[in-house]
């Protein structure tokens, strides 16, 4: 039998994949799959870290727009990524797949708070890690906290899970000749004006050498499929 190709992964799920069709908020029979498949990776042997989004809940630039403080606006949207990961937390439970919510802003009473070295210890102990309140830092996005978290733990590659099977040359929904990017380089990338992450998060896993790859969290089995190295959605590397 094959091995996977990544001991330690982080994983980047956006908030919107938590809503499936929905428009807000959080699809319990989504969630429910797409935790069986990330149970499915755990269960090979690797350590999965998770940074979960909020946009299915609340955009900090979206209150902004509308008037709020963007420094509140962006605390709010970090509250929303609590949300979701308690929300994953608990499908974990339900498919006995052991995890912990570890979050950047204090909130004790419902989450631990994150402490890089206790990450780590439950990553070694098999533990999913979902990591919360992204950055804890406004005017970043959980990209960026993504990035930061997989850097922080000594992930091998970042995972961005869209609902895109990868990085194209136009926009696969728009132009029918639109071609997927199998692996890219960071400069090309840049050169070609790709977006593949934000442009903070991006510039930091260039900087260090963090690989991504982007794929689609609503094709079956293609998380595992990127997991054990095949060629799945579109490979950024240095
Ligand atoms: N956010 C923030 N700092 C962070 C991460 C997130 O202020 O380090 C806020 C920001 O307002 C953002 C919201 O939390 O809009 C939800 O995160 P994001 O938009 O990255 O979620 P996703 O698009 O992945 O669902």
């Amino acid at each position: 039998m094959s091995t996977p190709a990544y001991r330690r992964i982080l994983l980047k799920l956006s908030g919107e994949a938590l809503m499936g069709d929905d428009p807000y908020g959080i699809n319990e029979k989504v969630v429910e799959r797409i935790v069986g498949e990330i149970a499915e990776v755990s269960g090979l042997g690797v350590q999965i870290g998770i940074v979960i989004g909020g946009g299915n809940i609340f955009r900090g630039i979206q209150g902004a727009a509308s008037g709020m403080d963007r420094a509140t606006a962006d605390y709010i949207g970090m509250l929303a990524t609590v949300m979701n990961a308690m929300a994953l937390s608990d499908a974990f439970r339900r498919h006995e797949v052991e995890s912990r919510v570890l979050s950047a802003l204090r909130i004790e009473q419902v989450v631990e708070p994150y402490i890089r070295a206790r990450a780590i210890r439950h990553l070694e102990e098999g533990r999913i890690v979902i990591f919360a309140a992204g950055t804890g830092n406004p005017f970043f996005t959980t990209d960026t906290a993504a990035a930061l978290r997989g850097a922080e733990i000594g992930a091998q590659i970042v995972l961005k899970a869209t609902k895109v099977d990868g990085v194209y040359t136009a926009d696969p929904q728009k132009d029918p000749t639109a071609k997927r990017y199998h692996r890219i380089s960071f400069d090309e990338a840049i050169g070609r004006n790709l977006a593949v992450m934000d442009a903070t998060a991006f510039a930091l896993c260039r900087d260090i050498k963090l690989p991504i790859n982007v794929f689609s969290i609503f094709k079956p089995g293609a998380l595992r499929r990127v997991v054990m190295g095949e060629d799945e959605g579109t490979l950024v590397h240095s």
